[in-house]
């Protein structure tokens, strides 16, 4: 269902006002994790005044420590959902089980299959019957085939509103968090008809190189960028290294732009 040879046609995701896999780019930037309403609310103004459609924020956090923030669950969905509705935003929340689907689907425009979960069955299957929008990340050592086929247990289950992210996967490289497999874009366009994003920030763990990560995205054929944003990394309670704050994405915002690759 996700090939190429059975639509040959690019899928276009209509979300309220924001559309994944069409014409244009598209930018999704939010905190790593809701945090508080004053968090939230801060960073979506900013994202509403730079032209981002799409802002995302995790409330059920696939932490790898236990004794790591979990996130506010429900609690942080109902702030996001109070922003976005005053601001104007579409929004995206990672679900990590299929429980959390029915917890989740009132809140947010579209579901967020983390790394960690690509390959959770039950969840893919889940989020077949959900009709919600999905966005599917690969799996930190998947292979494209794995990840195509994960889409394929969504679409299977019933939703052809799957869109695909590379997050970087595991390599011997230590200088990123993960490795940006910028392959995985052509090939990932050229054997599906699924909208394809990268996400420069978790690919890449740090800050310096978001730029020329999405813009080597984009390059490669890439329908949009993901890119965490919080009004204070120093004190974020998850990913603090690779999160920017509001003065830095208006700059990568303006990067990328300038850039001519970015329409
Ligand atoms: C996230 O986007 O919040 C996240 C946890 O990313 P990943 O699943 O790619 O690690
Ligand atoms: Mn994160």
């Amino acid at each position: 269902l996700v090939s190429r040879q059975h639509q040959s046609e690019d899928t276009v995701i209509r979300v309220k006002h924001a559309e994944i896999g069409g014409a244009s780019h598209v930018t999704v930037a939010g905190p790593c994790s809701i945090e508080s309403m004053e968090q939230l609310y801060t960073v979506a103004a900013a994202m509403k005044k730079a032209g981002v459609t799409i802002l995302r924020g995790g409330a059920f956090k696939p932490r790898t420590s236990p004794y790591d923030f979990q996130g506010l669950g429900v609690d942080g969905l109902k702030i996001m959902k109070q922003a976005a509705d005053e601001i104007g935003l579409v929004t995206i929340s990672e679900v990590m089980s299929p429980e959390q689907i029915d917890i989740a689907a009132p809140y947010i425009d579209i579901l967020q299959i983390g790394a960690r979960n690509m390959q959770n069955f039950e969840l893919l299957k889940a989020a077949g019957r959900s009709g919600k929008p999905v966005l599917l990340k690969r799996g930190l050592s998947a292979t494209l085939e794995e990840f195509i086929l994960a889409a394929e247990y969504i679409m299977y289950g019933g939703n052809d509103q799957v869109m695909l992210i590379e997050r970087g996967i595991r390599t011997f490289e230590k200088w990123t968090r993960n490795t940006l497999d910028i392959s995985a874009v052509p090939l990932l366009k050229q054997e599906t008809h699924l909208p394809v994003l990268v996400d420069v920030s978790h690919s890449t763990g740090r800050k310096d190189i978001l730029l020329s990560c999405a813009k080597a995205a984009l390059a490669a054929g890439a329908d949009g960028i993901m890119v965490e944003v919080h009004p204070n990394p120093e004190v974020a309670l998850s990913d603090a290294k690779q999160q920017i704050n509001i003065e830095e994405f208006n700059a990568f915002w303006k990067g990328l732009r300038d850039s001519g690759l970015y329409h």
